[in-house]
């Protein structure tokens, strides 16, 4: 919103002038939601100009240009110039480059209690179901400079948790002298950070530099490390560089320290049978984990996997997917049970009533007061637990 201009931005795609659409593309599926969308907004605004910006820009973008369904495309480097481009009268193509690095510094997140912190984009791992690398470009940071200023402004404001993010946040500092785990000690040190989370991480990121921070107080007791998959040889055809011995290993170090551990979990890529599923199941079930992104596989044209031929039947898929998120849904229950006290809530809603938030170990707690506590910091002693979630009375 920093890089709007003199622009303003409508609560309605009705009434504005351009719409700009920050499209994924990150599975076939992703793209035709996008081209729905488009068309959906033809019918809205007819006279609205459509910029088409994100990921789906690289991909789909010259061919939505053509059919005339889009008025503008500019890629992932040219978002710093929204302003010039909503005013732009004459239609444009503007992919930009993949060197480039967002340098806006955001000072308010509206409407959260939480702050996104941007420290790295694109990603040097070749998975092969995985179009990112094509659309997001090799994997460079952000300046350090950058993010603790950002991180400084946006603690004098009150945000308290930062999130850091990214294509592939583990790869920060790679290539440079600087690593996540020296990053994360210098925004320890910002008067006014009280907890800080990654986004999500690659086992192989994990070193002993970052093992040792483990214990400080201001890391969110909750890591998510991206496996995809459980199976070795799965994980070979999806040319993932984890195998599930040092994946175990390290979960199992990692949660001794107190920690909940979620995953990424890929259901149902070519090649997945039944045999290599139930392998891959009871190595779960193995896993000390307690949050799962579980992701039925979906065709990416453009990647390796999008040539294979064994494909999983639709149905099978989408049993697996109950199956596996049945499962963490259970394990994070009985995770749930065994620290149900001494929780720091960081409230971020309320509903009628109910106030919600997450806890250090990224569970969700409801809890129940007369109070208002929203954007605020609970200590909540004990909560009670339920199957869906952590509830209080205060
Ligand atoms: S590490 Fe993540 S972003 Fe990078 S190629 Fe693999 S799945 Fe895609």
């Amino acid at each position: 919103m920093q890089n709007l201009g003199p622009h303003t931005i409508s609560q309605s795609e009705s009434d504005c002038d351009v719409v700009v659409v920050n499209s994924c593309t990150v599975t076939n599926g992703a793209d035709s939601s996008v081209r729905g969308y488009i068309s959906s907004l033809k019918r809205k605004n007819p006279n609205a100009r459509v910029i088409l910006a994100g990921c789906g820009a690289y991909q789909k973008g010259e061919e939505l240009l053509k059919q005339k369904k889009v008025f503008g495309i500019i890629g992932h480097s040219k978002k710093e110039s929204i302003a010039d481009f909503i005013s732009t009268k004459e239609s444009f193509v503007e992919l930009g480059d993949f060197d480039h690095i967002d340098e806006t510094i955001v000072q308010d997140f509206i409407g959260k209690s939480r702050a996104f912190i941007k420290i790295q984009e694109g990603c040097d791992f070749e998975c092969s179901y995985c179009i990112i690398p094509k659309v997001r470009g090799a994997s460079r940071s952000h300046k350090e400079a950058t993010i603790l200023e950002q991180i400084d402004i946006l603690a004098h404001n009150g945000f308290g948790e930062f999130i850091l993010t990214g294509t592939n946040v583990g790869s920060y500092g790679k290539g440079t002298d600087t690593s996540l785990a020296r990053l994360l000690k210098k925004i320890s040190l910002i008067r006014g950070v009280r907890r800080v989370r990654i986004g999500s991480m690659e086992p192989s990121q994990i070193d002993s530099e970052f093992l040792e921070l483990l214990d400080e107080p201001w890391m969110a007791k909750h890591l998510h490390i991206a496996l995809q998959h459980t199976s070795d040889t799965m994980l070979e055809r999806m040319k993932r560089n984890n195998r599930f011995a040092g994946d175990q290993k390290l979960f199992e170090l990692i949660a001794s320290r107190g920690y909940a551990l979620g995953t990424d979990f890929i259901v149902a890529h070519p090649g997945e049978s039944d045999a290599l599923w139930q392998e891959a199941l009871q190595r779960v079930e193995a896993l000390p984990l307690t949050h799962i992104h579980a992701f039925t596989y979906s065709k990416r044209d453009g990647t390796e996997s999008a040539l294979m031929r064994d494909s999983v039947h639709g149905d099978t898929a989408k049993s697996r997917h109950r199956e596996l998120t049945a499962l963490i849904k259970d394990k994070n229950y009985r995770f749930r049970k065994e620290h149900s006290k001494n929780l720091e809530v960081l409230i971020e809603q309320s509903d009628r009533g109910f106030y919600r938030g997450y806890d250090q170990y990224y569970n969700n707690v409801e809890v129940l007061t007369k109070r208002d506590i929203a954007n605020s910091w609970v200590s909540l002693e004990d909560v009670e637990v339920k199957d869906e979630k952590n509830y209080s009375k205060i």
